[in-house]
């Protein structure tokens, strides 16, 4: 059996088993996503999608948007979903570089979109709100119940998924049947996923956590979800108690440390924290303990790669750390400009390969290349080293190492630094353009409330810890760091609004 779906539904428990609630009460049972996935389908079909056609999405969170993922890959298609952020200028580009056969948006922009020049060749553009009311629901109701999955292998894509774009323009990753398949079979494993399990799913699902990490696993393990439109601590804090798990990116934990609710008693039906997306400071893992009693799982993936790393399930969960290369992936630190191999313990940029990994990028046969060794590892761009306990330390991204004065400097180490100082939240360090050094490092630091830092105060303090050539030349302070979504830092943001700082 290699395609997703089959392996998915070899796997589904009872179908009166419920496999997803709504806040409003609505709920979906896994003989309701079979029958309901296979009506979609049918309508997919019948719009004249065929076995490896994509099929374009950019719709609000609803449980239709995944019966429509489901039904997709059941028909063969691509599923390719887009972040509900981008302007129809944005979706018109995607459009052009997907050619899908059909696009699924928001009714409120469907003309528009339809009357997009980029949407010539697309077979039919349809709708999708946050109700999950749409013309593709109302065409499935059409359909029968029960669909002949389309046979696929293990190489044929089932998903393209754009990267965040947080170092650039996101690149279409596709990714295989086997790709999704194997990495959700690891993190149930891992990560003891079961039928018992109530997971609460406040991610959003048009990136890799939201979609596959979370939903795939769950899927594959026969549990359920507690399907929130967004992330709010209070509205999580009240599901809390009928949950057994959440996946979450670090905001989702400092904002949960921010609430005087949370606390061991309102965490006591859970099993499992995880984070992933962005780095976890050490300090929320501490604090997210302090309150609850729990140590979040910290785990490591990209949208090429899927899962890559993960903390223990059982064994020390080591705060600051994404843990040890989940079983099938053989992970490797290399020297970016040689490619040589390094010893445990030196920095160097971390290198994939396994079942997880991407099939390349999206009509971009050279930067696939580029990123691609002869011997079958990606290069994913991530500074790292591996403790002498084996666990991987993330410093940061290649694109996000500074070099000054013909010295490199890794941003986490002064950002550690400042971080460790009295009266700071976080810190983003960057390089920036300068006449002598090449790139001057730059400190933007985000307060406590109520406290001011002199710019030069934070210098001499970094004076005492860090050699000469990584002091930041300038200090910034800031109310909050820009941050995506995913609640990703995007120091491209900063590198722009500081651009002119040394001439
Ligand atoms: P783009 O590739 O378009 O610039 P992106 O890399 O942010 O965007 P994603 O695929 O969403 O797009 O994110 C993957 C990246 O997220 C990883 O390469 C890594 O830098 C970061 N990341 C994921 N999990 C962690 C983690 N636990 N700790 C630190 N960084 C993480
Ligand atoms: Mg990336």
């Amino acid at each position: 059996m290699t395609s997703l779906y089959d392996r998915i539904a070899a796997r589904f428990p009872d179908p009166a088993k419920t496999f997803l609630t709504t806040l409003e009460g609505r709920a979906f049972t896994y003989g309701d996503l079979e029958s309901e996935s296979a009506r979609m389908a049918g309508a997919l079909v019948d719009l004249g999608v065929r076995p490896g056609d994509r099929v374009a999405v950019q719709v609000q969170k609803s449980p239709e948007a995944l019966i429509l993922y489901l039904a997709c890959v059941r028909a063969g298609a691509a599923y390719l979903p887009l972040n509900t952020a981008y302007t129809l200028a944005e979706l018109a580009y995607f459009i052009s570089d997907a050619e899908p056969a059909v696009v699924v948006v928001d009714p409120a922009v469907r003309d528009q979109v339809a009357a997009l020049p980029e949407a010539g060749g697309v077979a039919s553009v349809e709708t999708l709100d946050q109700a999950g009311r749409g013309s593709i629901v109302d065409r499935a109701t059409g359909f029968p119940a029960t669909f002949a999955t389309v046979p696929r292998a293990a190489d044929d894509l089932a998903a393209i998924l754009y990267t965040s774009g947080t170092t650039g323009r996101s690149k279409g990753a596709m990714l295989t049947q086997q790709n999704l398949a194997s990495n959700a079979e690891v993190l149930v494993d891992s990560w003891r996923f079961t039928g018992d399990d109530v997971l609460i799913h406040a991610l959003p699902i048009y990136h890799t956590h939201g979609l596959f990490v979370a939903t795939n696993t769950v899927l594959m393990a026969g549990g359920s979800l507690l399907f929130l439109p967004k992330f709010d601590a209070d509205t999580v804090l009240d599901l809390m108690p009928q949950a057994t798990a959440m996946m979450g990116v670090p905001t989702f934990y400092t904002r949960l440390i921010d609430s005087p609710r949370l606390d061991r008693d309102v965490t006591r039906s859970m099993r499992l924290f995880t984070s992933g997306s962005a780095p976890l400071l050490a300090e929320t893992h501490r604090a997210f303990e302090e309150k609850t009693g729990h140590r979040i799982l910290e785990r490591y993936g990209m949208t090429e790669t899927n899962m890559n790393t993960s903390n223990p399930y059982e064994g020390e969960r080591r705060a600051g750390t994404v843990g040890f290369p989940l079983p099938g992936v053989d992970l490797r630190i290399v020297n970016p400009d040689s490619g040589a191999e390094l010893p445990d313990g030196e920095i160097g940029v971390i290198e994939v390969k396994g079942p997880n990994v991407f099939k390349g990028y999206w009509r971009m046969p050279e930067k696939t290349a580029a990123e691609f060794r002869p011997d079958g590892y990606f290069i994913t761009g991530d500074v790292s080293f591996i403790d002498p306990d084996g666990y991987v330390h993330i410093v940061g991204r290649a694109k996000d190492l500074i070099i000054s004065g013909g010295f490199n400097v890794y941003p986490k180490e002064v950002e550690s630094e400042i971080d460790d100082m009295e009266g700071v939240v976080e810190s983003a360090v960057i390089g920036l353009p300068h006449r002598d050094f090449g790139e001057g490092v730059t400190a933007v630091v985000v307060c406590e409330k109520g406290v001011v830092l002199e710019e030069e105060h934070v210098k001499a303090r970094l004076k005492e810890r860090l050699a000469a050539y990584k002091l930041p030349k300038r200090v910034f302070f800031v109310e909050e760091l820009p941050r995506n979504t995913m609640g990703k830092v995007q120091k491209n943001v900063l590198r722009e609004s500081y651009a002119d700082t040394y001439g």
